[in-house]
């Protein structure tokens, strides 16, 4: 049952620029377009976006979103010593989000470092929160299917206390998947327990191109309905939804159903 939300409008778009450390990925998520197979994954040498950010101006986004495949050449402390460097160019208040759980527990088992000495230097380097990945989603039948590689709920808590024992924020991503039942959502919540999350970001399936294309795209009325079970269980965090050009009918949905306003990109830098 749909829970009574109040007519409301978006409050405003929040300009967010993407740096994407790796567009390629071992970990192969059935909906991803970065899953690739592992003969593909090593550059031959470090990517330092200096130059491609430096076309940017960084002082008109809001949010910052440090992400990418499971794939990158490069060493944590290479993007740590990165984003340092970066974060006083960003106007005052920007919201950095550096890594997901998923690529932080890469980071873990890849080089062996434990996740609370890598949310440290999360912090170090000027980070707000970690981002949402998404992982907390996925039952574990589901997560089977669709995403084997992604953390389970317990190792998503993992992460998600070593970054609050070190004063890092955290966020949630939950996927708007077609047919989503009440019970799913039930679940999801009753996974995650209570937590004070910085922001949501409700995340429709897009499934273009990928083996999930049978399964069709998250709909504006099922990110609506998300939005308005996520919004009663957390009255007061902002939730964002990335919705490239949405007609006024379908800002008016997302408003209406609790939504705080669209995340858009300002601009994407990509190995
Ligand atoms: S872990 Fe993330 S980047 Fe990698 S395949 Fe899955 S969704 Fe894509």
């Amino acid at each position: 049952m749909f829970v009574q939300v109040q007519p409301d409008v978006l409050a405003g778009n929040v300009p967010v620029g993407y740096l994407t450390t790796s567009r390629l990925c071992w970990a192969g998520c059935a909906f991803c377009r970065l899953a690739s197979p592992p003969t593909a994954h090593d550059r031959p040498k470090r990517w330092n976006p200096d130059n491609a950010i430096a076309t940017h101006d960084l002082s008109r986004i809001r949010v910052l979103k440090v992400r990418g495949g499971l794939s990158a050449t490069e060493p944590f402390d290479h993007w740590v010593r990165f984003l340092r460097q970066l974060a006083p160019q960003l106007a005052p208040g920007t919201i950095m989000l550096a890594f997901s759980p998923v690529e932080l527990w890469h980071y873990h088992v890849k080089e062996r470092r434990s996740l609370r000495e890598l949310a440290r230097l999360l912090v170090w380097a000027g980070a707000t929160a970690i981002g949402p990945g998404g992982s907390e989603t996925w039952d574990a039948e589901r997560r089977n299917r669709w995403a084997p590689h992604r953390l389970t709920v317990d190792q998503w808590w993992q992460v998600v206390e070593c970054a609050e024992a070190v004063g890092l924020g955290y966020t949630l991503g939950p996927m708007a998947i077609p047919r989503q039942s009440h019970d799913d959502w039930h679940q999801y919540l009753q996974g995650i327990r209570p937590v004070a999350p910085l922001h949501i970001e409700i995340k429709p399936l897009n499934s273009d191109n990928t083996p999930l294309a049978s399964e069709g795209h998250g709909h504006v009325l099922e990110v609506g309905y998300a939005a308005q079970i996520l919004r009663a269980a957390f009255p007061s965090v902002p939730i964002y939804v990335r919705w490239p050009d949405p007609s006024p009918d379908v800002a008016q949905i997302l408003g209406a159903s609790g939504v705080t306003g669209l995340f858009v990109t300002q601009w994407e830098v990509s190995s």
